[in-house]
């Protein structure tokens, strides 16, 4: 399960309709207590795949530590990451699931004509397991 604020979920919703028609990409630090996941904040990264901004999103290595390291001055930790899937389902790619670590919750935001949003969580255990949908909660 992961847990967030209404505002923090919104402004992932907000983050991958401003970034329609091309994939934005963030990282969700906050606390993990086991496979339940609470999210202080979400942090928008910039999608270095210019190629193919359309389907794919490339977080940059350096921009990652460096939000890394803020969280870890609050003891907040990077416990997933969201993107937005424009004009495809809220499911994980293969590539999204080659590229995707154990343990951290992967948010897909699907916006449809640049408005119709769907969003899902994902995440899986072992290394050779697949994506299962884990529950998205959503708090004051
Ligand atoms: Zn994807």
């Amino acid at each position: 399960m992961v847990k967030l604020t209404k505002a923090i979920f919104d402004k992932i919703i907000e983050d991958s309709k401003n970034a329609y028609p091309h994939e934005c990409c963030g990282a969700l630090l906050g606390n993990a207590d086991g496979d339940e996941k609470s999210v202080s904040t979400a942090r928008l990264l910039q999608n270095m795949n210019k190629e193919r901004a359309a389907d794919r999103y490339e977080i940059d290595p350096a921009e990652l530590l460096k939000v890394e390291k803020e969280g870890a001055k609050e003891g907040l930790d990077v416990v997933g990451f969201y993107h937005s899937h424009p004009d495809h389902p809220s499911k994980p790619s293969g590539f999204d699931r080659e590229r995707a670590w154990p343990d951290y919750s992967y948010i897909i935001v699907a916006v449809a004509g640049g408005t119709e949003v769907e969003a899902e969580s994902w995440t899986f255990t072992e290394m050779d397991a697949p994506f299962e949908v884990e529950e998205i909660k959503i708090t004051d």
